[in-house]
C-alpha cells in the first residue's frame, strides 16, 4: 500500500515519483510506501496553509479550543487503534504506544484552554489618557518536522499548540513511520478543524530544505538528532524564520550511595530499556558514585536485564521491541563492539540476539557495559538503543562534573536521600530538564519541554507557555484617547441622525 500525503482535507496522492519503504521492524517486512515530496509539492502545500491562514487567524480562540476538545475526545474514542498503528510501525510495546499518546493528549487538553494563555496585560493611564495593551497574534504558516520515535507525541507537542494559537500547520513527519500522524489528520478534520489548516506531507531532506526556503514558512519546530537540527535552525534562521530544533540526547543518571538502590535499579531498566532506549529523554549513562555503589547497581540490575521478554509489540508480555531500522540495529552493535575494544565490560551483551520467527526483525537486545570511561564513543555519542553504560566517579562533584562536561544537556537525574546535594545538583547542572529520584523528568504539558547544550538550538521550549511563546508574535498598542470629557457634559452619538 502506498500513503498519501493530507493536503486541504483530502488525501492526495503523491506527484514526485519518488517513495520509501516502511517497514515492521519486528519482521523486518515491508509494510508501506511512503512518498516522498517534491518541491513543487512542498509549495503547493503551504500555499494551501497559507489560504487557510486569515480566516483560521480571525477565528475567536474560544472556537478554536473547541476544535481541540472535540479532537481530544476523538483520540480517547480512538486511542487503541493509533496504538497499533505507532507500534506496527515503530516497534514500541502497545503500552508504551498507549504512553506516548496519553503524553500528546496532555497537549491538546493545555491547548483547550487557549484563550486563557493568550490573554494579554494592559497598564491603563501611563500618561495622561494614555493606556498600553498587549497581545499574541499567531505567526503565520509553521512547519513541523519530526523525528521517527514518537510518531504521535512529538507532532502533538508542536500542532495543538500552533492550530490553538492561530497558525496554520505543515506538518513533515519521520518517513520511518508515517502513519499515526496520519490518522491525527483525519481525526482533527472530524473534530471540524477548517481544511487547510492543518496538512501533511511526507518527504526527506528535498522536502524539509523546501520548507526551509519557503518564503511563506514563519516558523519551523523541529525535533530529532543534533546534526540536522543544527543545519535546520541555521538554514531556518538565515531563512528570516523562527526556529526552535530539540536535538539528541545523553542522559545522565547519578546514583548517589545514599540511594534507594531499588528504586533506582527499577528507574533505571525503565529509563534505560523502555522503547528500546530510543527516547531523548532514556537514561544511557549511570554515574553510580563509588564502587559498592556500581557494585550494588550492577549486580541488581544485570539479571533483570538479561529477564527482558523482548518481541513483537503484540506478543503477551512483551517489554521492549526491535530497534528502527537494520541500520540503527548495526549502528547500535557497532557502538557495544567500540566499547569492548575500549575496556568496556560488556556485563549484558544484546549482539547477535536471533528470535524465532523473526529472523530478519532489527532486534538488539538489552545492553550493560560497566567501567565505561569519558574518553569511550559509548558515552560520548547518543547511541539511540539499548544500551546503558555505567561510570564509576569516585565523589559527587566528580559527578556533577561529567554531567556538566558533556555535550549535551536535554535531562539528567539523581538519586539520593539528601536533599542539600539534590539541591545543588539541580540547581548547578546545565541541563534543561532535571529528576530528583525520577529518571525521565518529561515536564507535563501545561510546564515546557526543552534541553540545553547541544540538545536545542532556539530560545523557546516547546509547549506550555514557552510553546504559546513560540508561535504567537507579541503586539503592544500604546493608544491615547485625551478626554475632553468636561463635566456635565452631555454626549450624543446619534446627532444627526433621524432618531
Ligand atoms: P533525524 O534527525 O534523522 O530525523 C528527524 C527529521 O529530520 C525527520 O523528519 C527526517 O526526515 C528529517 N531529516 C533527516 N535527515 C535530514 C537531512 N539530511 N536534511 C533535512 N532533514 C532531514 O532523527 P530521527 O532518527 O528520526 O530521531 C531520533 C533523534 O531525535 C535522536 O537524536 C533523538 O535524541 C532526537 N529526539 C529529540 C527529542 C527532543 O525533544 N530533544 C525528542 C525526540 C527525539
Amino acid at each position: 500500500m502506498t500513503l498519501t500525503h493530507y493536503i486541504g482535507g483530502a488525501e492526495i496522492e503523491g506527484t514526485s515519483g519518488r517513495a520509501q519503504d516502511v517497514f515492521n521492524p519486528a519482521t523486518g517486512a515491508v509494510i508501506d510506501q511512503v512518498p516522498l515530496a517534491s518541491t513543487a509539492e512542498i509549495d503547493r502545500v503551504v500555499a494551501v496553509a497559507s489560504a487557510a491562514l486569515p480566516g483560521w487567524a480571525a477565528t475567536p480562540a474560544a472556537k478554536r479550543a473547541q476544535v481541540m476538545f472535540n479532537f481530544r475526545q476523538l483520540i480517547l474514542d480512538n486511542v487503541k487503534d493509533l496504538a497499533t498503528l505507532i507500534s506496527s510501525q515503530h516497534g514500541k510495546t502497545i503500552d508504551d504506544a498507549m504512553g506516548e499518546v496519553a503524553r500528546g493528549v496532555e497537549v491538546v487538553e493545555f491547548a483547550c484552554g487557549i484563550p486563557h494563555a493568550l490573554k494579554g496585560e494592559f497598564s491603563p493611564q501611563v500618561a495622561g489618557g494614555v493606556d498600553v495593551f498587549s497581545m499574541r497574534q499567531p505567526v503565520g504558516v509553521v512547519a513541523g518536522i519530526t523525528p521517527f520515535n514518537f510518531p504521535a507525541m512529538v507532532p502533538m507537542w508542536m500542532f495543538p499548540m500552533a492550530l490553538a494559537t492561530g497558525n496554520t500547520f505543515v506538518l513533515k513527519p519521520s518517513e520511518r513511520d508515517p502513519g499515526a500522524p496520519m490518522m491525527l489528520a483525519r481525526l482533527l478534520k472530524q473534530a471540524g478543524l477548517p481544511d487547510g489548516c492543518f496538512n501533511i506531507v511526507h518527504g526527506d531532506k528535498e522536502a524539509v530544505d523546501a520548507l526551509l526556503d519557503n518564503p511563506d514558512i514563519a516558523a519551523i519546530s523541529f525535533v530529532g538528532s543534533t546534526a540536522i537540527g543544527k543545519y535546520i535552525y541555521s538554514r531556518g534562521c538565515a531563512n528570516g524564520k523562527r526556529v526552535q530544533a530539540l536535538c539528541g540526547a545523553k542522559n545522565h543518571m547519578v546514583i548517589m550511595p545514599d540511594a534507594d538502590m531499588g528504586q533506582a535499579v527499577d528507574a533505571a531498566m525503565g529509563a534505560a530499556y523502555g522503547s528500546a532506549g530510543e527516547r531523548c529523554m532514556a537514561i544511557s549513562a549511570v554515574l553510580a558514585v563509588g564502587d559498592d555503589t556500581a557494585d550494588r547497581f550492577v549486580e541488581a540490575l544485570a539479571p533483570k536485564v538479561r529477564a527482558l521478554k523482548i518481541g513483537q509489540y503484540d506478543e503477551p508480555g512483551v517489554e521492549m521491541g526491535p530497534v528502527i531500522t537494520a541500520e540503527s540495529k548495526s549502528r547500535v552493535e557497532d557502538y557495544i563492539n567500540q566499547g569492548e575494544a575500549a575496556g568496556a565490560h560488556v556485563v549484558v551483551d544484546g549482539r547477535n540476539l536471533k528470535l524465532q520467527g523473526y529472523e530478519n526483525g532489527f532486534f538488539v537486545g538489552g545492553t550493560l557495559l560497566d567501567h565505561v570511561t569519558p574518553d569511550m564513543s559509548v558515552y560520548r555519542d547518543e547511541i539511540f538503543g539499548p544500551v546503558l553504560s555505567v561510570l564509576r566517579p569516585k565523589s559527587y562533584e566528580e559527578a556533577r562534573q561529567l554531567v556538566i562536561d558533556h555535550e549535551y544537556g536535554n535531562g539528567t537525574a539523581i538519586f539520593t536521600r539528601d536533599g542539600d546535594a539534590a539541591r545543588d545538583f539541580a540547581s548547578n547542572v546545565n541541563i534543561g530538564m532535571v529528576g530528583v529520584n525520577v529518571p525521565i523528568p518529561v515536564p507535563v504539558a501545561y510546564h515546557s519541554f526543552g534541553g540545553w547544550k547541544a540538545s536545542m538550538f532556539g530560545d523557546h521550549s516547546i509547549h506550555g507557555m514557552e510553546g504559546v511563546r513560540f508561535y504567537t508574535k507579541l503586539k503592544t498598542v500604546t493608544s491615547r484617547w485625551p478626554s475632553g470629557i468636561k463635566e456635565g457634559a452631555v454626549f450624543n452619538f446619534h446627532a444627526g441622525s433621524d432618531s
